[in-house]
């Protein structure tokens, strides 16, 4: 294993995300979880997500890319794959040798596909990605019998059946319900028992059991993160936080009333106060915006005080403390606790963007 010298790191709870796999096969049923582990899992390592999720019993992944779908081969991860996004002509026969499903995601899609399959290999293996609102990738609903003629014509696999919400981490709305009624006759006509129809992404799948046909995709919540603040105010089980992010003191000194800390110089002293470095920036992911964000010491909440550097910020304590406390930045300290959430609250976005945002300076530790 790789040494690290540097404090920072993010250490992620594999047990967290067993819990909250578990919680997903109770809400759900006989769903099959599709973990989607796209973008190094949210930022939280896709090869021992992954391996974690297959240890739990999950026996599909998804990613948004072949390669990270390849990547997840080379590092030896055997279970089902599914690419949910654009699969390029030149990805096809490699999608035949290794068995990796893609997605069908318009009629020139298909075209493109069926001139790019190699004959000799085993079949291509797609899901039909319908587009039922989301007005990103996807087959218009019009069009799905002459999708089902072009796959039957080129013999693909014809293997699931998708479609992807706009907007089912709000509360009842109407363009969730023509997507769930588009879906539901399309499903219908097809009538095809034998294909993996799959429609939940969390938020559908925590708020919307009913809908989960025979899988559903489950992404941010699979970390423990709520997909919206109206999900979590909504959440009927608990989610448990897979991420933490801790560091400690490098440097402590007293600063003088009337001077000022970092760049810019946009914080002064009121009074002699306690200043300690950190040794994390916004080259790992703690972006400029979260300027007096507070970060928990002893179970305390510290203000980070003065711009934050590339590489360093300071905080504020009442007292003076040791070189080496230790600092958690997002997670549970003697009984306090910084979630994802809250980071995002501050910055004015949405929880997704922040453990992706979280480079890969920052050593992500396993336990
Ligand atoms: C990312 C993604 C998901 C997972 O969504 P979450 O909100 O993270 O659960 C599901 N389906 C598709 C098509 C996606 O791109």
């Amino acid at each position: 294993m790789t040494q690290y010298y540097r404090p920072t790191k993010a250490v992620i709870d594999l047990t967290a995300i067993e819990q909250n796999l578990q919680a997903f096969k109770e809400r759900d049923g006989k769903a099959e979880i599709i973990a989607v582990v796209k973008a190094d899992a949210y930022g939280h390592g896709m090869v021992e997500v992954a391996r974690k999720a297959l240890e739990t019993g999950v026996k599909w992944l998804a990613v948004a890319t072949p390669d990270e779908a390849l990547f997840l081969m080379d590092n030896a991860i055997k279970a089902n794959c599914l690419v949910m996004g654009h699969t390029p002509a030149a990805f096809i026969p490699v999608a035949q040798r290794t068995g990796i499903a893609v997605a069908a995601i318009s009629l020139d899609w298909l075209a493109l596909a069926a001139e790019a399959v190699d004959p000799d290999l085993p079949s291509l293996k797609i899901h039909l990605k319908v587009d039922t609102g989301m007005r990103r990738v996807g087959i218009q609903a019009e069009e799905v019998e002459e999708a089902l003629r072009l796959i039957e014509r080129h013999s693909f696999s014809f293997d699931g059946l998708f479609t992807h919400f706009a907007t089912a981490d709000e509360d009842r709305n109407d363009l969730f319900q023509r997507q769930v009624s588009t879906m539901a006759s399309i499903v219908k006509k097809i009538n095809n028992p034998s294909l993996m129809v799959h429609v939940s992404n969390s938020a559908a799948a925590i708020m919307h059991p009913e809908l989960a046909f025979n899988a559903v995709r489950v992404g941010i919540s699979l970390y423990g993160i709520a997909p919206s603040s109206y999900v979590e105010n909504n959440m009927p089980f608990a989610l448990a936080p897979a991420l933490g992010l801790e560091t400690e003191i490098v440097h402590i000194k007293r600063v003088k009333a009337g001077e000022t800390i970092s760049y810019g110089a946009t914080y002064r002293c009121e009074q002699d106060e306690w200043i300690a470095t950190l040794p994390i920036g916004y080259a790992d992911g703690m972006l400029r915006g979260l300027q007096g964000q507070e970060v928990l010491v002893r179970g305390v909440r510290m203000p980070i005080v003065g711009r934050i550097c590339m590489d360093q910020c300071m905080i504020r304590l009442p007292e003076k403390m040791p070189v080496g406390e230790k600092v958690q930045l997002i997670g549970r300290q003697a009984g306090a606790q910084i979630r994802i959430e809250e980071w995002a609250e501050k910055l004015g976005t949405i929880a997704y963007e922040i453990p992706v945002n979280l480079t890969k300076r920052v050593p992500r530790i396993y336990c």
